[in-house]
């Protein structure tokens, strides 16, 4: 397993280094993808003050953020771009999702989010959590809030599925591409010596396998960050529909 993680980061150091741009609602072929962006700053959120989130959740959508700004591929910078912009306007509170069963959950109910006032939930357990596994759950709320404002301003239009599918995909990009290799070794480390009361950094392993994954039968291809996000999207979408909270959540 260990030397799984160690080929894996190999391979995103080759992935960094391409200077293809790709846009990653590609990857969400057969459905209604548009690329519109906002055109001003502001599109997104017009508030000048941030709503006053607790400090520890404010400091994991900062890391986000600065991780995804500063990659030099667009396909991956666009999305910390577009957080900048809808920064003021994230709602994130710590209340009890026991009885949602979830650890983090964005509301995509319009009387409870519009694009000034995006309602993420976590769960109050994350309080004494470390900064890293709240960051890596909120990789994945953030990409459902992202999702309700492009589709609000004319983006893409993903079903619950693609929705899932892509959060998960985002989940893996900001821990393979975004993460320092020493906070990865950390992340590893504390899987295997059964250290860590932090589910999402357990999950880290599943997420570095669905990378594995993807990059299997990309050596030759002529476009590999394609080849490898082709990949990445088809194993976690099989995954996606197989596990029984999404069957329900999606109606599938
Ligand atoms: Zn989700």
């Amino acid at each position: 397993m260990k030397r799984k993680y160690k080929y894996l980061i190999g391979i995103f150091v080759v992935f960094c280094s391409l200077s293809v741009v790709l846009d990653f609602a590609t990857m969400f072929k057969g459905s209604t993808v548009s690329t519109t962006v906002p055109q001003t700053k502001n599109e997104y959120c017009a508030r000048v003050e941030p709503y006053p989130i607790p400090e520890q959740l404010k400091r994991a959508v900062s890391f986000i953020i600065e991780r995804y700004s500063k990659n030099q591929k667009d396909w991956y910078q666009n999305v910390g771009m577009d957080y900048l912009k809808m920064k003021n306007c994230i709602d994130i509170s710590f209340t009890n999702l026991n009885s949602e069963g979830a650890e983090g959950m964005f509301s995509f109910d319009e009387s409870v989010s519009t694009p000034e006032r995006l309602v993420i939930q976590v769960d109050q357990s994350y309080i004494n959590l470390d900064e890293l596994s709240t960051a890596l759950l909120l990789t994945h709320e953030l990409t459902h809030a992202r999702q309700f404002v492009r589709e609000y301003f004319g983006g893409p239009k993903l079903d619950c599925v693609q929705k899932e599918t892509e959060a998960y995909a985002q989940q893996t990009l900001f821990s393979m591409i975004s993460l320092t290799k020493e906070e990865q070794n950390s992340l590893t480390s504390r899987i295997e010596t059964g250290s860590t009361s932090s589910n999402q950094v357990r999950f880290f392993e599943q997420l570095v396998n669905w990378g594995y994954d993807a990059t299997k039968g990309c050596t030759n291809a002529k476009d590999k960050d394609q080849c490898f996000l082709d990949g990445l999207v088809k194993s976690i979408k099989s995954w996606v529909i197989s596990q029984s909270a999404y069957k329900e959540q999606c109606g599938i």
